[in-house]
């Protein structure tokens, strides 16, 4: 039987199962990427995407919110339970709107703001030049400790009282250890600066448990849901009470139009899917196969930031291997080993040629792999890495990633194709 996407657009319809086909038959390793639940991603592909609902519960500036108040309560309900915070806003499009929502309901333009440096972890929205936050506030910007990776959260404070910013934002993109969010809140406090905890990249691992929750030292803290969360792709504030009505004008109709209720709606069920021993388990084994994985990185001689992980990411600095981050990237992905290339602290190369990878253990998790097949993955890099330019060795390490693939499904669970038909694993290479 077609579906409907095969029947009207059969081109579209080829390059989703070929995208199905992808991730089925590669070993993902970006840090911010997962795989969702069917149920999530039957909500996000609901009949909420037809609904227009500005506005929130009960304020709405369009009649027809019969069920829409109702998702959003319930996904506002949830999202406070599972963070333990007084007030949750469930609209963000995405974790950079997120951002400048949390930025604009406490600071103007042109004040000052304070977060951590792109090249050293930091995101895009937390002040980087190129990004808006860069440009209508006046950014300045924190860096990790050269020799150890890791925050100094004496120079962290030094800097502080030397610009007495209005906003102070710890969390990461790029940074392998747990973050002290309890320092940043009392160099907050005593500069006179608000904080601002963004935590897109931790936020599955906070709820269950395993990395200190920012909550109770920021006032506001910001994420967004489809990382080790595992939600659909969308951003969530969450604040104590005193700031819930200056959170929710900044997003609406501050920054934002509609929400997008397909997303909200799916939201909602991923957090309730966060709220069982299930995915506390899941997180669990993400730390896990994230310290097997850099133990054996570590064996093979590889170079990791800060010498190894206390969460769901790898930062390895190539430097002592002559292979380029891009380069290694690139031989990776023929080899189905999917992984982003970045910078390293004080990085000498070029931003976009750098001298770093990243990769992370969420969707291998998700897929049912443990320590063993993080073990493997080690195993796999490496001989990309000692055959970095032996096209044929590079094919063969593509043929064992499928066979590993292979033994370990997207569990049925996490089906990816629409039509919930098992997409095939592709034995041809994907172009690239
Ligand atoms: C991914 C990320 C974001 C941005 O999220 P988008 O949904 O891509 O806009 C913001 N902050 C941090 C720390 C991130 O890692």
């Amino acid at each position: 039987m077609l579906t409907a996407l095969e029947q009207y657009d059969p081109e579209i319809y080829e390059l989703l199962r070929q995208e199905a086909a992808r991730q089925s038959g590669c070993i993902r390793l970006i840090p911010s990427e997962n795989y969702v639940s069917k149920a999530v991603m039957q909500a996000s592909g609901s009949c909420l995407t037809n609904k227009y609902a500005e506005g929130y519960p009960g304020k709405r500036y369009y009649e027809g919110q019969q069920v829409t108040d109702l998702i959003e309560t319930v996904a506002q309900q949830r999202a406070k339970k599972l963070f333990k915070a007084d007030h949750a806003n469930v609209q963000p499009y995405s974790g950079s709107v997120a951002n400048l929502a949390a930025y604009l309901a406490l600071a103007k333009p042109s004040d000052t703001i304070m977060g951590l440096a792109l090249p050293h972890g930091g995101h895009l929205t937390h002040g980087w030049k190129v990004s808006i936050t860069g440009k209508i506030f006046n950014s300045v910007q924190y860096e990790v400790n050269p020799d150890t990776g890791r925050f100094d959260y004496d120079q962290i404070r030094k800097l502080a009282k030397k610009h007495k910013p209005k906003i102070i934002i710890s969390g990461c993109t790029a940074y392998p250890r747990q973050i002290d969010f309890r320092i940043f809140g009392d160099i907050a406090k005593e500069v006179g600066a608000c904080h601002v905890s963004d935590i897109a990249h931790i936020a599955g691992l906070v709820v269950a448990g395993f990395h200190p929750s920012p909550v109770p030292y920021a006032d506001i803290v910001s994420t967004t849901t489809h990382k080790t969360l595992r939600g659909p792709r969308g951003g969530m504030l969450l604040c104590k009470a005193e700031y819930a009505s200056k959170v929710d004008k900044s997003v609406f109709p501050g920054l934002q139009g509609g929400p997008h209720m397909h997303t909200l709606t799916a939201i909602a069920v991923a957090m309730a899917e966060a709220d069982t021993p299930e995915f506390i388990a899941y997180a669990k084994q993400i730390v896990k196969n994230a310290k097997a994985l850099a133990e054996k990185l570590l064996e093979y001689g590889f170079n990791l930031v800060s010498g190894g992980t206390d969460n769901h990411l790898i930062l390895i600095d190539l430097r002592n291997k002559n292979i380029a981050g891009k380069k290694f990237a690139k031989a990776l992905d023929r080899a189905r080993i999917v992984t982003n290339y970045n910078t390293v602290p004080n990085d000498p190369a070029p931003p976009f040629n750098p001298s770093g990878l990243r990769i992370g253990t969420p969707a291998m998790t998700t897929r049912g792999m443990k320590e063993e097949q993080a073990q493997q993955i080690a195993a796999l890099m490496n001989r990309v890495a000692e055959n970095i330019d032996n096209e044929a060795a590079i094919e063969q390490v593509a043929k064992d990633v499928l066979l590993l693939c292979s033994q370990f499904p997207v569990p049925d669970h996490f089906i990816i194709q629409n039509n919930d038909a098992r997409p095939a694993l592709e034995t041809q290479q994907n172009s690239k």
